[in-house]
């Protein structure tokens, strides 16, 4: 029988992704995108399966409790890839109660409905909340996090996660629910939305306009390129163990000035400028308050249990990323017109 799999946020960056993947590589499973189409969503991302008998697409909100009782009760489905969420860092410290909607309330109504539909009796059912790194809060200039580190999370953002996750698993131990959950480093790659580092720079690069660095530029994260992330959640599905959490992570860490100057140097010679033309758009700016010193992952458990490993480095991901924005301006020329300009406007030229 068809495998149907609800995928949360899947006109997003990384859910377009998952759902590309899992529509081509399972042909016998049916795989529901279920999209609110905030500004982060975006159904150009996925116009090459829109047509595939295997897929389909909800548009629904995940805080609308009714709709997706409704939904999960008509449609039966077996498995939930969770990835809906408000996702920006910044834009929680401007509104943090839009995140406690969305990431918390949001999962509760998908835990719950996935509950009520199957009666507690979770026979082959999965539900899968994709999280992240920043639940652990930061790190100093050593060490890393590994799936036992404490939670201690310090934005709006990243305590909504920390949230989400701890329902999860808790309808693990009450409900006996069947979970998994990973926790991911920051991701990089096609179809991110312009708010994010490496998107936001590039486009800037392209319009020549100032690259805005938090604070001194030191703060350091590890990256790791979205369709490893994409692989990685596949093999989490099918084969990690119930209850448990796998830290993901590409080995990667970089300080943001050196990722920064890294960039603007691919630039230059991708556009054919002058050495130093993207360097000098460089313009340092007043600090993200609560800003988290430094990232790290430890991917040991993932890489020993279940043998992912990132498949490309950073320089080679970075240089595709940077093509697949060059060779589609129209896409990146659509999401930053009308409110992406106000956004703009308000967090870096105030
Ligand atoms: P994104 O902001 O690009 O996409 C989020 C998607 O969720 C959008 O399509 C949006 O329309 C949808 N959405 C938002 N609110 C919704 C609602 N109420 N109902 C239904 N859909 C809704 O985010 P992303 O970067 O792709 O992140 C996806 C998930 O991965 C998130 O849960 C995020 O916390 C997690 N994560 C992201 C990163 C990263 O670096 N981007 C790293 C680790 C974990």
């Amino acid at each position: 029988m068809t495998k149907k799999i609800l995928i949360t946020g899947g006109a997003g960056f990384i859910g377009s992704h998952v759902v590309r993947l899992f529509v081509n590589k399972y042909p016998d499973y049916h795989i529901y995108n279920l999209d609110v189409l905030t500004y982060a969503g975006n159904l150009e991302n996925l116009k090459d399966i829109e047509q595939k008998p295997n897929y389909t697409f909800i548009k629904a909100d995940i805080n609308d409790e009714q709709k997706i009782n409704d939904l999960f009760q008509s449609y039966r489905f077996d498995a939930v890839i969770h990835l809906a969420a408000e996702s920006h860092v910044d834009r929680s410290i401007e509104d943090p109660l839009i995140f406690v909607k969305t990431n918390i309330i949001g999962t509760l109504n998908l835990l719950n409905a996935f509950r009520y539909l199957w009666a507690d009796d979770f026979k082959d059912k999965r539900f899968y909340h994709i999280s992240t790194d920043e639940v652990y809060g930061t790190l100093g200039l050593k060490g890393l996090f590994t799936e036992s580190t404490p939670y201690a999370p310090n934005s709006p953002y990243s305590a909504s996660k920390a949230s989400s996750d701890h329902f999860v698993r808790a309808y693990g131990e009450t409900y006996k629910l069947p979970f998994v959950i990973t926790n991911c480093s920051n991701n990089y790659g096609p179809n991110q939305f312009p708010e994010k580092l490496i998107p936001l720079f590039i486009n800037n690069i392209i319009n020549n306009s100032p690259l805005p660095v938090y604070g001194d530029g030191n703060y350091t994260r590890d990256w790791l390129y979205v369709l490893d992330h994409a692989a990685a959640i596949d093999l989490v599905f099918h084969q990690g163990n119930n209850k448990e959490t796998y830290n993901i992570g590409g080995f990667n860490e970089w300080k943001n000035i050196d990722l920064v100057k890294l960039l603007c140097k691919q630039m230059d010679i991708k556009l054919n400028r002058a050495e130093g033309t993207s360097e000098s758009l460089i313009t340092y700016v007043k600090d993200r308050p609560g800003h988290d010193l430094r990232y790290a992952i430890d991917a040991t458990k993932i890489n020993k249990e279940l043998n992912w490993s990132p498949s490309v480095t950073f320089e080679e991901g970075l240089s595709q990323t940077i093509d697949w924005y060059l060779n589609n301006k129209e896409w990146l020329l659509h999401v930053t017109t009308g409110a992406y300009q106000d956004y703009y406007k308000k967090q870096y030229q105030k």
